[in-house]
């Protein structure tokens, strides 16, 4: 067991128990979301991310004007910030500046000492990629010959 605030598995809601087979929780009711692999609609179910009501299209917010004002006057529990690492786009707790992409507003707010993070894309480094010339084969229907695709997770 770690020390993390574990929550209600949200497959679990509405009286039925979960089994075994839950993605989620294995049958135990309720998960850790920082040590568990959450995907993006897991995510979705559990935290329930509010509409972006200034631009009324689906509930991503900006980085800059209104939008990032209005998310700066929430409670920082309840922000998440998408972000581009290295190796991917990932979606962390809490409001950050760097790397930012966008940010999220959720009704169920994450918990203190909580460390989230969940994989919205992974860059793959193509199979026909040759390190001598950097590049990839042109005939590649996975990366086009950019020896490097992006592997959205769902
Ligand atoms: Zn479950
Ligand atoms: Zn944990
Ligand atoms: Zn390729």
């Amino acid at each position: 067991m770690c020390s993390h605030t574990n929550i209600v598995c949200p497959n679990h809601e509405g009286g039925f128990d979960c089994t075994p087979f839950c993605n989620l929780c294995e049958g135990e009711q309720e998960f850790c979301p920082s040590c568990e692999l959450v995907t993006y609609e897991d995510w979705s179910n559990t935290y329930k991310p509010i509409n972006n009501h200034i631009t009324e299209e689906g509930n991503s917010f900006e980085t800059y004007g209104d939008e990032v004002n209005f998310v700066c006057s929430q409670d920082n529990y309840n922000v998440w910030t998408e972000m581009d690492g290295d190796n991917g786009v990932y979606l962390v707790n809490g409001y950050h500046m760097v790397n930012r992409i966008n940010y999220y507003v959720t009704e169920v707010p994450w918990q203190e000492g909580d460390d989230i993070c969940i994989t919205i894309c992974e860059y793959v480094t193509c199979s026909c990629y040759n390190e001598e010339t950097e590049e990839g084969d042109p005939d590649c229907d996975k990366c086009y010959g950019d020896g490097s695709y992006t592997d959205w997770k769902d």
